[in-house]
């Protein structure tokens, strides 16, 4: 029987819990997991103040000004931005006031002062001792009230979330210098198979370079884990043990294989697994990437994915990268989706299908097209993909014109 794609991932998160936290200074928190909530420790602003520069006044008095008739105010005083002296205003007087500069008490609005005859591109001008107001300015207007952005108590942050960079700016803004986080967590790749050949090895025959070692730790690192490299693995019972063992005792949150994990008589991984730790095989009703192996390995959760570099590929989009944000601490795994429009006829037997696509914006419509022929070891129509077409199990075709599911990949 054939598991559905969400039950497997399912049982994958529930097995996996995430890293510890440790405190990282706020400069190097980018791209890492919050381990904290962060609650606004005062309101924002936290005193009212003018959005622009201009002239602080009374909306009453200026409600009939006009370019042809305007109002003459009395300037009564200056306020710079940082200034903290307490001043009030009297109705009929103006201050003159910059942006991000705490309002007098009384005034109640701001006149921008490209609505006033004060000359604000000569940089020597000297405070006049009135102003004349062009236009009406109500109430309100071009003030940022106390508590706009935020109240104290609420929020901001929360636990589980990846840090973007406006979320710095609000850790700097609480004066938070350093900051809780998940630490990364670190997978071991290993790959496994005589014919495989070292990336820099000439090509012989039977063999092939290694290149899941290589996709693999980039989409890890790409995903914010930390990679320890194991290179790969002869066919060899000794000494996948002993690959094994030395990635057990480096202190690590997951072990990645790819191959090995298959039926096939060669598949050591498999048997050392099975003999020292414990291992499920899956058939996962999706295509590419039927096979998945999990279980542990002296304690430590093992992914076995398929060998063929486009179903590790999938694999990893499936499964591995939901698994890796639960262990880095992220709380919602779930990967934004598109709908496109197909260019051509595509079709599946049936189990729940990626197909490397290219996806293209015309029109302000999406659309989507194969890159060509989809056998499981053919990486140039993956290489040549931006995004896959997910075809849901049970659905055998879906003809041109039709809307799909897609997901985007470079980003
Ligand atoms: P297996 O799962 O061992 O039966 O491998 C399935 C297919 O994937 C075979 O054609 C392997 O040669 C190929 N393969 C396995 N490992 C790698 C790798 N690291 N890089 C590229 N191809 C691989
Ligand atoms: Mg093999």
């Amino acid at each position: 029987m054939l598991l559905p794609v969400s039950e497997v991932r399912q049982r994958l998160l529930d097995a996996l819990s995430p890293t510890g936290i440790t405190r990282v200074s706020t400069t190097e928190a980018y791209g890492s997991v919050l381990g904290e909530d962060v609650l606004a420790q005062y309101d924002a602003p936290s005193f009212s103040n003018s959005a622009m520069d201009g002239f602080a006044v009374y909306a009453a008095d200026v409600a009939v000004a006009t370019k042809d008739t305007p109002v003459i105010l009395e300037v009564a005083g200056d306020i710079p931005a940082g200034s903290v002296q307490k001043t009030s205003l009297k109705a009929g007087q103006a201050h003159r006031i910059m942006t991000g500069a705490p309002m007098p008490d009384g005034a109640d609005t701001v006149v921008p002062v490209e609505e006033t005859d004060f000359n604000y591109r000569d940089l020597e001008a000297q405070l006049p001792e009135n102003v004349a107001i062009f236009s009406p300015s109500v109430s309100g207007q071009y003030v940022r009230p106390r508590g706009e952005d935020f109240k104290q108590g609420e929020p901001l942050l929360k636990k589980g979330q990846r840090i973007r960079p406006q979320d710095i700016g609000m850790l700097a803004m609480m004066g938070m210098s350093a900051v809780a986080v998940y630490e990364k967590p670190r997978v071991v790749v290993m790959s496994t198979g005589d014919e495989l050949l070292p990336i820099d090895a000439d090509l012989t025959p039977g063999k092939i370079r290694d290149t899941n070692t290589y996709t693999l730790s980039a989409l890890i690192e790409a995903a914010g884990g930390e990679i320890v490299r194991l290179g790969i693995v002869p066919d060899r019972f000794e000494i996948v043990k002993q690959r094994l063992d030395e990635a057990a005792e480096s202190d690590v949150n997951l072990i990645v294989s790819s191959a090995g994990v298959s039926v096939g008589a060669f598949d050591f991984v498999r048997a050392v697994v099975e003999e020292y730790g414990e291992l499920n095989f899956w058939r996962v009703n999706m295509r590419p990437g039927k096979p998945l192996a999990f279980g542990s390995y002296r304690g430590i959760p093992f992914m076995g994915l398929p060998g063929n570099p486009v179903s590790a590929f999938a694999g990893f989009e499936v499964f591995l990268r939901p698994a890796l944000y639960k262990l880095a601490g992220q709380v919602n795994w779930e990967r934004p989706v598109m709908q496109a429009t197909l260019r051509e006829d595509v079709e599946s037997d049936g189990r729940e299908t990626y197909l490397r696509a290219q996806i293209n914006q015309e029109n302000n419509r999406m659309f989507a097209r194969l890159t060509g022929h989809q056998g499981s070891g053919n990486l140039y129509s993956l290489v040549r993909a931006n995004g896959l077409i997910v075809i849901p199990a049970g659905v055998k075709r879906i003809s041109a014109g039709e809307q799909v599911t897609v997901w985007l990949l470079d980003r």
